[in-house]
């Protein structure tokens, strides 16, 4: 009989959320879908694409378009089938077998998941319950591991927390043996990103992704920005059409429209502090919803000892949130979403 490897043994597929509900606040995706004229570009690319040829390997025309809405070179820059692609390709060029990845959590949970299929070990640091990140503990942690990486999401999902950019300055110099991924999923929704810095540090490298403030999360696109020699790395490994000719195509769109992009993160940025606001006052109403997070990203953490009751009860009135051990996590949704999500934690927990 053939048996599996000890790596993959124990694995299980990822699940999920089964079932329809009205609202979907789980993910962290945008609440705003595309508008209409967007829509027609995009049916318009779908219809011309010419489906019996290989897409651009180099993805230049999408890169170009990343490089100018962010002001970065585009040789800089490495297109990936959503970061969460690049995210595995990272752990498998940079780490060797029994290398160390230090990782910050609570964080975003793929990646010891991919540093562990790499053969990599992962130590995490905790934090502690203001779930801030401690960077001379991670400094201290990445010395004594001789880590060959360090890894953390800025603005930090499921915290919402960021770091300021000094601070991880600080902690790019302190670290010059370490490869440090900073996973900026959430930047686009607070100021501080590395990205105008990222060409002074040969041992850093800076994820952006279309799937949470472009409303792309449907076309799988993230970005790996760094120094060339780093993100040549990622060009040799990658397999050489990652990225289809729609999201290629589809991604070009989403970039060009920087004056209303701006304005759809605007609006996230107000729904979410509308969201954060209306939590803290239920919070100040019920001793069940212990803290809320102030948060640079599109969602609310709430540390609540009746997580699960709580989601599970949200899931039976329609309304799908995360949750975590003792924490929910929240996206900033539409007004009536809001809305719907507000008024049944009010009476749940009253
Ligand atoms: C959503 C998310 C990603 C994944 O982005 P994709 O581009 O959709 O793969 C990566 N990192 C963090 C921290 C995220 O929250």
């Amino acid at each position: 009989m053939f048996e599996l490897n000890e790596k993959i043994r124990d694995l299980i597929p990822y699940e999920p959320i089964r079932g329809h509900f009205d609202v979907r606040l789980d993910a962290n995706e945008s609440f705003l879908s595309l508008p209409e004229d967007v829509r027609q570009q995009l049916a318009e690319i779908a219809r011309t694409l010419p489906y019996n040829r290989y897409p651009d390997p180099l993805a230049e025309a999408v890169c170009q378009a990343f490089g100018e809405y962010y002001g970065v070179d585009p040789a800089c820059v490495a297109g990936g089938d959503g970061s969460d692609e690049l995210i595995n390709i990272l752990m498998n060029a940079f780490l060797e077998k029994g290398d160390t990845l230090v990782t910050v959590l609570p964080d975003f949970s793929m990646y010891g998941f991919y540093a562990h299929m790499a053969g990599g070990r992962e130590a995490a640091v905790r934090k502690d319950d203001s779930l801030t990140v401690d960077v001379d503990l991670v400094i201290r942690r990445v010395q004594e591991e001789k880590a060959r990486m360090l890894i953390f999401s800025n603005p930090c999902n499921p915290t919402g927390q960021g770091l300021s950019r000094e601070e991880v300055r600080r902690l790019l110099r302190a670290v010059p043996d370490t490869l440090v991924v900073l996973d900026e999923a959430y930047m686009d929704f607070w100021d501080q990103s590395m990205l105008p810095q990222v060409q002074e540090y040969d041992n850093l490298l800076i994820l952006r992704t279309c799937s949470k403030a472009f409303a792309g999360a449907g076309i799988r696109l993230g970005f790996v920005v760094g120094q060339k020699r780093l993100v040549d790395v990622v060009r040799a490994v990658k397999s050489p059409y990652n990225l289809n000719a729609y999201t290629q195509a589809a991604g070009v769109v989403l970039l060009s429209r920087k004056e209303e992009e701006q304005c759809a993160i605007r609006k996230i940025r107000e729904s979410t502090a509308f969201l954060y606001g209306e939590l803290c006052r239920l919070a100040e109403r019920s001793g069940v919803l212990q803290r809320v997070y102030p948060t640079c990203c599109n969602f609310v953490l709430v540390k609540t000892a009746q997580a699960d009751s709580l989601h599970r009860q949200l899931l039976d009135r329609g309304i799908a949130v995360r949750r975590f051990p003792g924490y929910l996590r929240i996206t900033a949704g539409s007004e009536t979403e809001n809305a719907r999500v507000l008024q049944a934690l009010g009476e749940l927990l009253a």
